[in-house]
Order: C-alpha cells, then structure tokens, then sequence
C-alpha cells in the first residue's frame, strides 16, 4: 500500500518527491519517460554546456534548498537578478533526483485516476493499477486531463481547452572574435529571448560565447535552415563550434497571460477531490516576467506546498 504517488518527473515532481523523503512516509514517483528532469535538459559538448530550455533563473527566494543540493557555488550571474547553473540547469533536477530513495516507476505512464473506499486507484497505460492515500498531479494539462476524466470532470474539461506557445531554442557556440561588435538584443516577436554567455564551465574558456536564442514557431524548416536564419539575424560567423536546435510544441501555455488566468486555475483546484494535488508549468498562480523567467523558483514552491498538502491530508508529521 502506498501513501503518495507522484506523477510527472519534471523539476515540481522531483520537488514534491524531495519534500516527501524528509518525512516518514512511502512515496512513489512515475515517470513516463526513461529519463527524470521533464523539459529541463542540459547538452555537455566540445567544451560547451547548452540548456535545451530554462536557462535563466530569476533570483529565487529558495536559496537553501540551493544550499541543501550543494548548488549554492554552482551558479552565475549574468544579468541583475537572473542567474545560471554553471553545469546547466540539469544540474538542478539532477541534483534532486539523485538525493531520492523512493520506489520509481520509470516509462510508465498513468492514464486514468479513480476513487475507491476512500483511496485513489490510478490505472498505469501498461494495464497495472496501483492505489494511494493521496496523488500528486506533476505533468502538464494535455496529460493531466485524461487521468482527471472520469475523477474530476469539470477540471477535465477546462484542462482540455489548454493551448500552448511553441518554442524552438537554438543554442551557437562561438569563438568570439566570429560575433558581432554590436550588442545582440532579445525581445523581438519572432526572436522573443537570447541569452549570452562566457561563464566558466559553459564555455571552453573566456575567449568563447554561448548563445541560447529562444525562437517562436518556425516549425517547417530543418535544423539547418533555423540555425541559418538565427546566423544570418544577428551577423553571426557561419560556422559555429557549437549549434543545436531543440523543438518545443508544446512550450508555454498561452492561457497564462490572461488576466484571470490564477483565478480560474485556483477555482479548478477547488473543485479536485481532497488529497489529490495538481501542480507544474500549466497551473502557475504568478504570470510570467518579461523574459518569462520567474518560474523555476515558483515550480520548487508548488512542488513542495502539494507534498506538505499530502502529508497533511494524510495527518503525517
Ligand atoms: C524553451 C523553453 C525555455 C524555458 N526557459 C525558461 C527559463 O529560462 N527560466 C525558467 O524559469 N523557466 C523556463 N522554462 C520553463 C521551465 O522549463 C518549466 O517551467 C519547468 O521545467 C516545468 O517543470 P514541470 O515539472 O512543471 O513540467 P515538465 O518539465 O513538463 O515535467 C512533466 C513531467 O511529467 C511527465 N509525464 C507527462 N505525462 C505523464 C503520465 N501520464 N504519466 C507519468 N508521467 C508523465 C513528463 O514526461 C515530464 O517528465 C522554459 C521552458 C521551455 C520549454
């Protein structure tokens, strides 16, 4: 018998899970894929250190959870109030992921939710059905409103209306006497982010440059092609030492620009059975900054408010 099952091995997941071993309790995380971490993924090569996605962290008020994960030196600075994990910022999931010893289920993918005798029953897509005194929901909308159908159907239903923004991240890594003199600038509609840096540990040495390059759509050309656009928009050299695309569909949701979009995820929340916790990307409660990067800060405190909820629900000190 279990006591909390987490679902979703994205950075709320594993903070949940991380919350949850400090107290005598058995947890169980589910992932559905081979690898825990989400849609933070770091790329170690020829010397540079490239983030798929969340590159930039907003100064988060949880510095000692830094500080417990021995992150706290692992981190530059680069713009006020932002910083950068120097291995990555998988250095962050990774970090948590590897201080849990709770059972895993990995590359299973749970696809209903139900209620029975006062537990929750979760049915896993390869038929096994696994039960729980409370669940946390880490995984985005698309997925979560399957396994809400029949439990929940009124949060279902406004689950299932989610759109989502799609975002390609190119990542050139240059020596820098290939850039332009000319300052490379973010915020423009088509080429909405960049991040630049020569931090030690994401570049080969100082005289080298990374750029992260955030692009929206763009989603019916090559890898080449993109990488030549991105080249050809900022003067860039044309060969770089470096370059990696990665696609995202299903990035952003867009509904979290809307002003009532915290009012209506709070009111969803409230109609969710007691002991049943819904977290991630998909549900924040704070809009996003310019830049859009206070987010990971508030993915940690939503991950471990709902393993604290669980404990409570649970009457577990
Ligand atoms: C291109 C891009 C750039 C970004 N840049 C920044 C940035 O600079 N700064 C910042 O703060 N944030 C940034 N973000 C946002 C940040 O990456 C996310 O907010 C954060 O990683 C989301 O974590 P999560 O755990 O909520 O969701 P996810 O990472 O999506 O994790 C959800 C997990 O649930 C699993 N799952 C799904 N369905 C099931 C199922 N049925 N059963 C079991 N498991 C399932 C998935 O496989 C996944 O591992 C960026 C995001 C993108 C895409």
């Amino acid at each position: 018998m279990r006591d909390v099952v987490v679902i979703g091995g994205g950075l709320s997941g594993l903070a949940a899970c991380y919350e949850l071993e400090k107290h005598p309790i058995r947890y169980t995380l589910i992932e559905v894929k081979k690898r825990l971490g989400g849609s933070i993924v770091s790329t170690a090569a020829d010397g540079f250190i490239a983030d798929a996605s969340a590159f930039a962290v907003a100064e988060i008020e949880d510095l000692p959870l830094l500080a417990e994960l021995s992150l706290a030196e692992d981190r530059f600075d680069f713009a006020p109030e932002q910083f950068g994990f120097c291995g990555g910022t998988q250095s962050l999931t990774g970090a948590l992921a590897r201080r849990l010893t709770g059972a895993r289920l990995m590359r299973m993918a749970v696809s209903s939710i139900g209620r029975v005798d006062g537990r929750f029953t979760l049915c896993l897509e390869n038929g096994l059905l696994l039960d729980a005194g409370a669940v946390i929901i880490a995984a985005p909308a698309r997925y979560a409103e399957r396994m809400l159908f029949n439990l929940a159907p009124e949060a279902s239903d406004w689950l299932r209306g989610y759109d989502y923004d799609s975002i390609c991240r190119v990542s050139l890594g240059y020596h820098k006497r290939d850039l332009p003199r000319r300052r490379i600038r973010p915020y423009s509609v088509i080429y909405p982010f960049v991040f630049a840096t020569d931090s030690p540990g994401r570049v080969p040495d100082a005289d080298h440059l990374l750029l992260q390059v955030g692009l929206r759509a763009f989603n019916d050309l090559s890898p080449e092609e993109i990488i030549g656009q991105v080249i050809a928009h900022y003067g860039c050299g044309e060969n770089p030492l470096f370059a990696r695309v990665d696609r995202w569909n299903e990035s952003d949701p867009l509904s979290c620009y809307d002003d009532d979009h915290a009012a209506t995820v709070s009111a969803m929340r409230a109609r969710l059975p007691a002991g049943l916790s819904l977290i991630g990307s998909d549900y924040c409660l704070e809009p996003p900054q310019k830049g859009g990067v206070a987010r990971l800060g508030e993915r940690l405190r939503q991950g471990r408010a709902a393993a604290r909820a669980a404990l409570d629900f649970l009457n577990v000190d």
